[in-house]
């Protein structure tokens, strides 16, 4: 298995099958004609977030398009760890940090999630998407973490909805939460998201209905207060530790 890990690996959108025939996009036949130089009969390997992971052929490759097909199967598909990071929106390039590291760290859902004190709402998805697609080739994962429209009407027309058989880890930097990782080692595996808040954190409001639901556990990260992208990538680093694949 180890020599494939060398073959450029793509995300598809399309159902694979021994010997399916699949069109790539234009800027996926640019990638690999023009930035790989790649060309007819070579090997790739595809993945759609269903079937595992495959190996491909490029049937035929132009400035227009590209055309691949489905050789045989390399791996299995296999669960993802069922974790989601709930985030505010920050400054634009920490939030594609965010979604980068999110994504080799595993998270199978991103939700963002405008809170009171929330400075930069625009997050645009399109691009958050590509850049989630991006990592995940990269990653060696076999799927590529789902990213929600934004939620724009708050915490707790959010939280309505949720399912409370799902922990809610709430990164709370107001210093009275328990230590992440003795929250950790006490809870149960099962489904899990990581709540993280803004630049400006959560207001007092929002912590109160945060801490009310009993599917919620506040956790601590520590004396330091840490930017959102750090505290994210912390939390969920921990969690694969504890509870994750890495477990
Ligand atoms: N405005 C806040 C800091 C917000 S940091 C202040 O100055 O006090 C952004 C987010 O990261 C927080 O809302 C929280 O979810 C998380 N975070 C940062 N440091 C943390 C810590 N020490 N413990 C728990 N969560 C933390």
């Amino acid at each position: 298995m180890r020599e494939n890990y060398t073959l450029t690996r793509l995300y598809i959108d399309a159902a694979l099958r021994q010997n399916a025939d699949i069109s790539l996009s234009k800027q996926q036949a640019h990638y690999l004609g023009t930035v790989l130089r790649k060309g007819q009969g070579e090997a790739l390997r595809v993945f759609n977030g269903e079937s595992g992971e495959w190996r491909a052929e490029i049937t035929a490759l132009s400035r227009k398009g590209a055309m691949i097909r489905a050789i045989e199967q390399l791996r299995a598909p296999k669960a993802a760890p069922d974790i989601w990071l709930c985030f505010a929106p920050v400054r634009k390039h920490r939030n594609s940090f965010i979604i980068e590291k999110a994504t080799e760290l595993g998270a199978a859902e991103l939700h963002p999630i405008l809170t009171q004190r929330t400075q930069f709402s625009r997050l645009n998805i399109d691009k958050a998407r590509l850049q989630a697609i991006e990592a995940a080739e990269q990653t060696e994962r076999l799927d590529v973490p789902h990213i929600h429209d934004v939620a724009r009407s708050g915490i707790e027309a959010y939280l309505a909805a949720w399912t409370p058989s799902r922990r809610l880890i709430f990164a709370d930097e107001a210093g009275d939460a328990q230590p992440v990782m003795t929250a950790l080692q006490n809870m149960p595996r099962g489904p899990a998201a990581v709540l993280i808040g803004p630049e400006g954190g959560f207001s007092a409001e929002e912590r109160d209905i945060l801490r009310a639901q009993d599917y919620v556990t506040p956790v601590s990260l520590g004396p330091r207060i840490l930017r959102a992208d750090t505290a994210a990538l912390s939390v969920l680093t921990l969690w694969q530790a504890a509870l994750g694949d890495w477990s």
